[in-house]
């Protein structure tokens, strides 16, 4: 029973795999190679040159405030535009944020919104969003009028993000890719919010969203340096446990967000109950950046932490979180507390405040390229297959997977990849080639096992996990 499907998967298993998987794709490597950090340094410098980028500082001044900030943003990549055959749409998301919490006044909080749409009919629905906060603070979160140069937090991630707009934007990649620089983070996550809620609003088909905050420094507190390292925080377990709460609570929503919460939460649940809460889509989002990242830059390591983000710290990636989508937060490797949310000054020979001369601006360039080598290969990739099942119906020591076909024409195939249970990352891979059902001679309770569509130059799609097979 099941011979042939045995037989073509121990045929396929010598042959077609690694090479594909790990050829390097030339326009990636483009956009890798059109990463700049001299033009980053610039870019921060200029940030910074603004004095304060305070969620509720002045907006009129040309030179000051966040107004003038926003405003040379939306230039910048206007001219990237520009200079690239104006595929890359540049909007101003302008919205008013009510008083609230960190807001003592309602203010027009303004998200700026570089938009490169994919090039594949069967691909453009699919977006994936890249995100720095360009508003900045000092010791006082309420200070609108001090200087907050935020250099490192959060200038470093919005100059990783215009960066990588203006290279993507010089190439056609099959997927949507959006690049978002947002306001209020420090009063409360709030420009990422408004765009993650309308975005949610829309149906938006979010396959992954990255947030780079602060991800400027290569030193520590103590002095310890590792350019060579970036955190990522990746988990997904927490969308489910605030949908369990909020429908408990009951929390206003239209009847379609409704809908959408359940057909999400049940979804969810049904993959936690099968033992998948480490491969929910935020995990898989992490095994790809992380792949990729080191696949594009030897040597450079990508430390995949299963936890939201740092210790009851947030950021922008958590609206996303918290409406379903997969996403991620990326971070130095270190952090030093006196050049975060401090006020410029010298106080017993130490010196505080997020200036640029702390700020290592080649790394902010290679961790600009981790993002585009992940975000890259996923624009260039199938969707994750649909519909993936693990018949159980049977008692056996093999496995047999199915799935949905998918429908874009670059298809090349799929790919099954495991992992033991207490690993993080996978470790087997199998080509199958054009088929929707294998059976292997690997143990479904021993390993944990996702699905991949992979295109004919060799990207392969998030993993899905499968639920099992019911009959
Ligand atoms: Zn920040």
């Amino acid at each position: 029973m099941n011979y042939r499907l045995l037989t073509a998967s121990l045929l396929l298993a010598t042959s077609q795999v690694t090479s594909a998987a790990e050829a390097l794709d030339p326009r990636i490597t483009a956009v890798l190679g059109d990463i700049s950090a001299t033009r980053i340094e610039q870019r921060i410098r200029s940030l910074v040159a603004f004095g304060t980028r305070h969620t509720l500082s002045e907006t009129a001044s040309d030179t000051r405030g966040i107004g003038a900030a926003r405003r040379w943003i939306q230039r910048e990549l206007q001219d990237c535009s520009k200079a690239a055959g104006g595929r890359l749409m540049v909007e101003m998301d302008a919205y008013i944020e009510p008083a609230g919490n960190r807001m003592p006044r309602a203010v027009e909080l303004v998200n700026v919104v570089a938009t490169l749409p994919g090039t594949s009919p069967a691909s453009k629905e699919r977006i994936l969003v890249v995100s720095g906060h360009y508003d900045s603070r000092n010791s006082d979160v309420m200070d609108g009028q001090g200087d907050a140069p935020g250099a490192n937090d959060d200038a470093s991630g919005v100059a990783a993000v215009m960066e990588m707009a203006c290279a993507f934007a010089r190439h056609p990649f099959d997927a949507t890719l959006v690049f978002m620089a947002v306001p209020g983070e420090e009063q409360g996550l709030l420009g990422a919010t408004h765009w993650a809620k309308e975005a949610r609003r829309k149906g938006l088909k979010i396959e992954g969203m990255v947030t780079n905050d602060i991800i400027g420094s290569s030193t520590g507190d103590k002095g310890q340096r590792d350019n060579k390292q970036v955190r990522l925080f990746a988990d997904g377990l927490d969308p489910l446990l605030r949908l369990l709460v909020q429908a408990r609570t009951n929390i206003p929503a239209t009847e379609a967000e409704t809908q959408a919460n359940e057909a999400m939460r049940e979804n969810l649940q049904q993959l936690v109950l099968a033992g998948g809460s480490e491969d929910l889509p935020t995990h898989q989002l992490g095994r790809h950046l992380k792949a990729a990242g080191e696949r594009y830059l030897p040597g450079f390591k990508v430390n995949l932490i299963q936890r939201r983000d740092r210790y009851l710290r947030g950021g922008d990636h958590l609206p996303f979180l918290e409406r379903g989508y997969a996403a991620v937060r990326m971070s130095e490797p270190f952090e030093n507390f006196n050049y975060q949310h401090q006020n410029v000054r010298t106080e017993n020979g130490v010196t505080y405040g997020d200036l640029p001369e702390f700020v290592d601006f080649a790394y902010v360039a290679d961790v600009a390229r981790i993002n585009a080598a992940g975000l890259g290969s996923l624009a260039l990739a199938p969707a994750s297959p649909q519909n993936v099942r693990l018949d159980a119906t049977e008692l056996t020591n093999d496995s047999t997977l199915s799935w949905t076909a998918n429908t874009e024409p670059e298809l090349a195939g799929y790919r099954v990849v495991w992992r033991s249970t207490d690993a993080a990352t996978w470790q087997h891979s199998q080509d199958v080639g054009l088929i929707t059902k294998i059976r292997l001679p690997v143990s479904k309770d021993n390993v944990v096992f996702g699905v991949q569509a992979v295109s004919k130059r060799g990207h392969a799609s998030l993993a899905s996990y499968p639920l099992p097979q019911r009959r």
